[in-house]
């Protein structure tokens, strides 16, 4: 008899909550006329961002490429006459992209960031393939301020690379090439 009551009880609950949410006013958002804002650290599509000087943040590193569990990331690394390393052609595959934020994670440059943007919709899935003409933006995304070749160490008219208080020598990745 317990058990009848019981059932009797949850279905009584059941359906006081659907009368309640029958005169309940609808929230509806009339998509696409309105865009709800979304926050900041919302995970859509990639771009790739500058420093403050303007300067393309990415230095070919592969970790992004290599952190992606769905491998859409990759790139061709070069160097530039200066030392600096860059990407001569840096492409993503949205197609296969699951937005894990993975790649900005690893990515120790902040050169790679996930916006909130997610109209990337495209019919000819082709369209999907994005190049670094289309990734790069001529902004620092998240963060404006972050240099990273300031904080991996800089020559002053005092000290030389990693010669500076609480820096350490720079390691030449060379050295480690077979
Ligand atoms: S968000 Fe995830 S799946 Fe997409 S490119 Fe980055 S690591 Fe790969
Ligand atoms: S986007 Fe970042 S992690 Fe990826 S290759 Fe460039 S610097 Fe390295």
């Amino acid at each position: 008899m317990a058990r009848v009551w019981e059932s009797l009880k949850a279905l009584g609950e059941g359906f006081a909550l659907t009368l309640r949410h029958l005169f309940r006013k609808p929230i509806t958002e009339e998509y696409p006329e309105y865009k709800r804002p979304l926050p900041a650290r919302s995970r859509a599509r990639i771009v790739l961002t500058r420093d403050p000087d303007g300067d393309e943040r990415c230095v070919a590193c592969y970790l992004c490429s290599a952190v992606c569990p769905v491998s859409c990331i990759s790139m061709e690394s070069a160097e530039r006459p200066d030392g600096r390393r860059v990407a001569t052609w840096f492409r993503i595959n949205f197609g296969r992209c699951i937005y894990c934020g993975l790649c900005e994670e690893a990515c120790p440059t902040l050169a790679i960031q996930l916006t909130p943007d997610f109209e990337n919709c495209k019919r000819d899935i082709l369209k999907l393939v994005y190049e670094k003409e289309d990734l790069l933006i001529d902004h620092g995304g998240k963060n404006n301020e972050y240099n990273f070749y300031r904080y991996a160490g800089v020559v002053t008219a005092e000290r030389g690379k990693g010669e500076h208080i609480g820096e350490e020598e720079p390691v030449n990745p060379k050295s480690n090439l077979p």
